[in-house]
């Protein structure tokens, strides 16, 4: 555990979405130094939207996660007062070559995002299949899908395990995403089990081993994730300035014990530790760093907006039937100072 408590300390935050940018900015505002590594060519994660996709690997395995970007962290110590981290990675220069860089930092926030890396299943025979197989992290839009079955043609065949087969011109795997830090050295403190539980993770942020210095925002699912992520980058700026602590590590692992024994007792499958679906959670873990709680008007357009999808999924997105909770929202701080209050009577 780090014991140094210096005011500032040297940052690295790798990736450049909504989690990694606002642990930048917490960073700074806390005073700490911070280097943001992305892979991509611009900041937005999943909010980046890139409308041509025929160069990506179509089953969504970005070559830049295999380990080539953000290189290898390596982990020192832990009971050294003072632990470091070496992080290798790749700048690409104004001729468009790439040059190694190696720094070394006082703390690693993972913020790589719980959509990046496609879980795919394993189905016998899906490495010499001849025909086209994608995750639908690769998918845009339908046209290229029209009437693209001609015939049912022997190479082509798929067949189910009830006997019924088709032939198919793609494979789309609508299979969902796993976690995965290939450039991520913690010498086994931090795995990944059944590509959905990573651990162990105090409050899905924290590895007791290591923590502060190494930390990761953004592992929970099915929350309001942007001030939740705001909230746990608060957490790490201020513990990183030794504003605040952690529970002892006998105590972070009994509540990370206690939590995974609830979620087995329950039967939630590994890969799903980490969907939250709970406001009560969100608010309890904004307690730990003083942040606001969340607001009614976001808690209803949350579920309001679940329960139009469930109604009708291919429409929901173009009607706007909550005005009143919208213009609560648009009061708030959140929205004013940039937008202004819209006029929903044009
Ligand atoms: C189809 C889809 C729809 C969604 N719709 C919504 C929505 O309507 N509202 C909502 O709130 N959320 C939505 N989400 C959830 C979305 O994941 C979050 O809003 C948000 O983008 C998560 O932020 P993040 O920074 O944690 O991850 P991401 O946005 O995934 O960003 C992670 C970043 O890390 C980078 N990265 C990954 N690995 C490396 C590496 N090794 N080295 C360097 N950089 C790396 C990636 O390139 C990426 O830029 C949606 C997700 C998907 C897939």
């Amino acid at each position: 555990m780090v014991s140094d408590l210096s005011l500032s300390k040297n940052v690295c935050v790798i990736g450049a979405g909504p989690s990694g940018l606002v642990a930048a900015r917490e960073l700074r505002k806390e005073g700490h130094k911070v280097v943001v590594l992305e892979q991509k060519h611009d900041v937005g994660g999943q909010w980046l939207y890139e409308p041509n996709v025929e160069k990506e690997d179509l089953l969504g395995r970005n070559k830049f996660l295999e380990g080539r970007v953000c290189g290898h962290v390596d982990y020192g110590d832990q009971f050294k007062q003072d632990l470091k981290w070496a992080v290798k990675s790749r700048a690409e220069e104004n001729d468009g070559n790439y040059k190694e860089v190696e720094e070394v930092f006082d703390a690693v926030v993972v913020a790589t995002g719980h959509y990046s890396h496609p879980l795919m299943p394993t189905i016998k025979g899906m490495d010499t299949w001849k025909r086209k197989q994608m995750h639908s992290h690769i998918y845009r839009v339908p046209e290229p899908f029209r009437n693209e079955i001609e015939s049912l043609e022997q190479d082509g065949r798929v067949v189910f395990a009830d006997g019924s087969q088709v032939t198919a011109d793609t494979i789309l795997y609508c299979t969902g995403y796993t976690y995965t830090f290939p450039f991520l050295d913690t010498k086994g403190m931090v795995s990944v089990e059944d590509g959905g539980r990573v651990g162990p993770l105090y409050e899905h942020t924290f590895p007791p081993s290591l923590a502060p210095s190494l930390s990761f925002v953004g592992i929970p699912r099915k929350i309001i994730g942007f001030p939740f992520f705001e909230s746990q980058a608060k957490w790490i700026a201020q513990l990183l300035s030794g504003k605040r602590r952690l529970p002892s590590w006998d105590d972070m692992m009994l509540a990370i014990k206690e939590f995974h024994q609830s979620r087995d007792a329950a039967g939630v499958p590994k890969h799903k530790t980490h969907d939250i679906a709970d406001f009560e959670y969100c608010d309890r873990y904004a307690d730990h760093v003083g942040f606001p709680h969340l607001e009614e008007w976001r808690k209803q357009l949350c579920l309001s907006a679940i329960v139009n999808a469930d109604a009708n999924l291919e429409t929901y997105r173009d009607s706007l039937d909550d005005h009143d909770l919208l213009q609560e929202a648009f009061q708030s701080t959140h929205f004013t100072p940039l937008l202004g209050v819209p006029d929903f009577t044009v």
